[in-house]
C-alpha cells in the first residue's frame, strides 16, 4: 500500500471537470463473506448503470454507446480528431449525459457533424456494433440537433422556463413524454417516483420503472432492474441477518414497482446498521421540473474504520473541548451527545450518485418515514478527499505564500483534512447550546444566515481546537505545528474559492461565505493575516499564528452569542460586513491561475475496482480490490461487466 504522501488523487483534467481517483484501503481488510455482499452489491449498483442515462434524456444511451463504439474501434481516425471525439465522450461519462452537472445546459463537441460521420464510418468498418439496424449516417442526422445544437432542447430541468414555455416541454429530461404541466393537473399518479407519462393514442398514462413478476408485467428500465434485484437476492446469503431483510425487500420493491413496497425497504433500511452498506433506487428528485421523479442512483459503502475512531475520539472528549471554547460559560453544555456522523468509504456509486458525487447523504427522504423512523445521515469520507487532496495539491504550489508553507502542507495536508471534517461534524455542530431565555430553536431567529452562521461556527471551532494542546496528547497530532499548517490552509482556502464564482461580486453558498466572513473579519480586526503581491501574484500569508488564533476565538464567541440568543440583526450584519462581497479584479486574477493549473468547477469520482479470484473448484476465493487510475478503463469496465455472465436476464 502506498503512503499518504506518494498517493495520487490527482488523475486528468476534462473541460472544467477534475477527474480523480478514490481509495478504499479497508476493503481488503474484510472477510471473505463481507467480500462477497460487497461484490454483489457492487454488481448490483453496475446493473443499473444504463438507466441514469436514458433518464437524463430520450437519446442518452443511444448517443452513449455510438460514442463508445467509435472510441473502441478507433483505428484509423486522425488522431487530433480521435481525442476531441474523446473528450467529449469523457464529459459525456462525467456528467451522464450531454448536459452540465452545474448548469443544467447542454455542452457540445469540439468537432463538427461531418468528422463525427466520417469517424462513425471509419469505426464501422473497423467493426463497430451500435446496436441498430438502420444506417449510422441516418441515424447520425436524426441526432444533429441533439448533439451539436447548443440551442435545441438547451437545458436538462428547467424549473423556471421563459414566459409562454411549459415547464415540461422546456426540460429535456426524459421523465415526460408529449405532455404538458396542465395536462397532469387531473391525472393521478400511482408511482409518481419511479414512472414516467407519455401519451398513447390519445390517452395520458403511467409508465412503471419495475422489472415485474407473476402479478405484475415488466415495464421500464426492466432488464436493469431485474438483474439489480436478483444481486440484491444473492447478497442475501453474505449479509448479516436484519441486513437480509433489506436486501429482500428492495429486490421485491424492484420487481413490484410499488412505491408502498418502497416504504416497507426504506423503514428496514433506515433502522439497519451493518458494516458494509448501500443506497439504491430512485431516490432524489432534483432533475424533475415538478419534483416527482426519482434519479435512479446506486452506492455500496463500508464503515470507514480509521476516520470512525478519530470521530469517536472526539466525541469521548466532547466535553473537554466544550469547556475549552472562547465563548461565555452560560453557553456551554455541560452534557454532550454528539451526534456521530457515519464517515463511510465508497465503493462505488453509479447514476445519479457518480461520477460527479455527493458529499454526504441524508436519506430516506419520505417524511413519514423520517419523522417515525428517523435518518441516516453519512459523510462520503474517501471521495470528499479525493476530491480535496487533488484541488489542494493542484493549487498548493500556485496559491502558498512560502516553499515552507508548501513543504509543511505536503507533510501534513492529508492529517489535517481529516482532523478538520472530524472536528468540524463532531465537535463544531455539536457545542455550545441557547440562552435559556430563548424559546425554540436558534434557526427560527436566524432564517437564511442561521447555516452560514452555523458552518463558520463550526469552522471556527475546529481552527480554535488544532492549538489546543489535546490534541497531542490524544496523540492525534505530532506536534502543535500542525496547527499553524491548518491556519495557512484554511486562508489559502479562502483565496482560491474566489474561483467558484465566475460571475457577480458577492459568495452564495453558505460554507463559502462562512470561510469568507472568518478571514475577512480575522483580517480585518487583527495583524495577523497579510495580502501580499509577488510579480503581481496575491497571496495570504499568516504573519502572527498567536494572533490569528485570538481572532478565531474572538470572532467565534461572537457567533455563539448570535446563535445563543437568536440575534438575527446580528447574524445578518456580520455576514453582510465580511461574508458577502468579493473582489471582482482578485476573483478574476484567482480565476486567471486556476484555469493556468486547470483547476476547475467540479470533480468527477473514479472508483475503485473489484474482481473476483476464482478457485480450481471455479469457487470465488477473494475480490481483489484495485485502482483503475483511469475514467474511459472505469467507464469500459463497466459497459462490459456483464458480457461473459451466463445468467442472462431475459425479460418478457
Ligand atoms: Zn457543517
Amino acid at each position: 500500500m502506498k503512503s499518504e504522501s506518494e498517493r495520487q488523487y490527482f488523475l486528468e483534467t476534462v473541460r472544467n471537470v477534475l477527474v480523480v481517483q478514490a481509495y478504499a484501503d479497508d476493503f481488503e481488510k474484510l472477510t471473505l463473506k463481507e467480500k462477497m455482499l460487497a461484490w454483489h452489491l457492487y454488481r448490483s449498483s453496475v446493473a443499473g448503470w444504463d438507466i441514469y442515462y436514458d433518464q437524463g434524456h430520450k437519446h442518452g444511451l443511444k448517443v452513449r454507446n455510438i460514442l463508445e463504439q467509435i472510441i473502441e474501434n478507433g483505428d484509423g481516425i486522425d488522431e487530433y480528431l480521435y481525442d476531441r471525439i474523446l473528450e467529449y465522450t469523457k464529459m459525456f461519462w462525467i456528467n451522464t449525459g450531454q448536459y452540465d452537472f452545474l448548469t443544467s445546459r447542454k455542452f457540445v463537441p469540439e468537432f463538427t457533424f461531418l468528422e463525427f460521420s466520417g469517424a462513425a464510418s471509419i469505426a464501422q468498418a473497423n467493426g463497430a456494433d451500435f446496436g441498430f439496424e438502420e444506417d449510422i449516417d441516418v441515424v447520425l442526422r436524426a441526432l444533429r440537433r441533439t448533439i451539436f445544437d447548443k440551442e435545441f432542447e438547451s437545458i436538462k430541468t428547467n424549473k423556471n422556463p421563459e414566459e409562454g414555455i411549459d415547464m415540461l416541454e422546456g426540460s429535456a429530461v426524459n421523465f415526460y413524454d408529449g405532455v404538458k404541466l396542465s395536462d397532469l393537473e387531473n391525472f393521478v399518479e400511482v408511482n409518481p417516483l419511479n414512472s414516467k407519462i407519455v401519451v398513447e393514442d390519445g390517452e395520458i398514462k403511467e409508465l412503471v420503472w419495475r422489472a415485474g413478476n407473476d402479478v405484475v408485467s415488466p415495464g421500464l428500465y426492466a432488464e436493469e432492474l431485474e438483474r439489480a434485484a436478483r444481486e440484491l437476492e444473492k447478497a442475501v446469503e453474505y449479509a448479516p441477518e436484519g441486513q437480509a431483510n433489506v436486501l429482500r425487500l428492495l429486490a421485491k420493491y424492484f420487481r413490484t414497482g410499488d412505491l408502498n413496497d418502497f416504504r416497507e425497504y426504506n423503514i428496514a433500511w433506515v433502522q439497519d446498521s451493518s458494516f458494509i452498506d448501500f443506497i439504491s433506487g430512485f431516490i432524489e428528485t432534483y432533475d424533475d421540473p415538478r419534483g416527482q421523479k426519482g434519479a435512479y442512483e446506486s452506492v455500496v459503502e463500508m464503515i470507514d474504520v480509521e476516520n470512525s475512531k478519530l470521530m469517536k475520539k472526539f466525541a469521548d472528549n466532547a466535553l473537554y473541548f466544550e469547556s475549552k471554547a472562547p465563548w461565555k460559560d452560560e453557553y456551554k453544555r455541560t452534557k454532550i451527545n454528539p451526534p456521530l456522523a457515519n464517515v463511510m468509504t465508497i465503493l462505488i456509486e453509479t447514476g445519479n450518485g457518480g461520477p460527479i458525487s455527493w458529499g454526504g447523504i441524508n436519506l430516506p427522504n419520505e417524511q413519514y418515514v423520517r419523522e417515525t423512523y428517523g435518518s441516516k445521515s453519512i459523510l462520503l469520507g474517501n471521495v470528499v478527499k479525493a476530491r480535496n487532496e487533488a484541488a489542494a495539491t493542484l493549487s498548493l504550489e500556485e496559491f502558498a505564500s512560502s516553499e515552507e508553507e508548501i513543504e509543511l502542507s505536503k507533510k501534513y495536508g492529508g492529517l489535517i483534512a481529516d482532523l478538520f471534517v472530524a472536528m468540524h461534524e463532531v465537535v463544531g455542530h455539536a457545542s455550545g447550546k441557547k440562552s435559556e431565555s430563548l424559546e425554540g430553536d436558534p434557526s427560527e431567529y436566524l432564517d437564511e444566515y442561521y447555516s452560514t452562521l452555523e458552518e463558520a461556527r463550526s469552522d471556527l471551532v475546529a481552527l480554535w481546537n488544532f492549538f489546543d494542546p489535546k490534541l497531542v496528547e490524544m496523540d492525534l497530532a505530532p506536534s502543535i505545528e500542525v496547527g499553524k499548517v491548518a491556519y495557512d490552509r484554511y486562508i489559502r482556502a479562502a483565496l482560491t474559492q474566489h474561483r467558484t464564482v465566475p460571475e457577480g461580486d458577492q459568495f452564495e453558498e453558505d460554507h463559502d461565505r462562512g470561510t469568507q466572513m472568518i478571514v475577512e473579519y480575522i483580517r480585518k480586526n487583527t495583524s495577523s493575516i497579510e495580502i501580499i503581491k509577488i510579480d503581481g501574484k496575491t497571496y495570504y500569508k499568516v504573519t502572527d499564528y498567536d494572533e490569528m488564533r485570538r481572532g478565531v476565538g474572538e470572532i467565534l464567541a461572537k457567533l455563539m452569542e448570535i446563535k445563543a440568543t437568536g440575534d438575527y440583526e446580528g447574524a445578518k450584519a456580520i455576514i453582510e460586513e465580511y461574508g458577502l462581497k468579493f473582489d471582482i479584479s482578485l476573483r478574476d486574477e484567482v480565476l486567471e491561475r486556476s484555469k493556468a493549473i486547470g483547476l476547475t468547477d467540479y470533480t468527477a469520482i473514479v472508483f475503485p475496482s473489484l474482481t473476483p479470484v476464482y478457485g480450481g473448484d471455479g469457487e470465488i476465493k477473494d475480490i481483489e480490490i484495485s485502482y483503475p487510475m483511469d475514467l474511459k478503463k472505469q467507464m469500459f469496465d463497466f459497459k462490459h461487466f456483464f458480457d461473459e455472465d451466463s445468467d442472462e436476464v431475459v425479460v418478457k
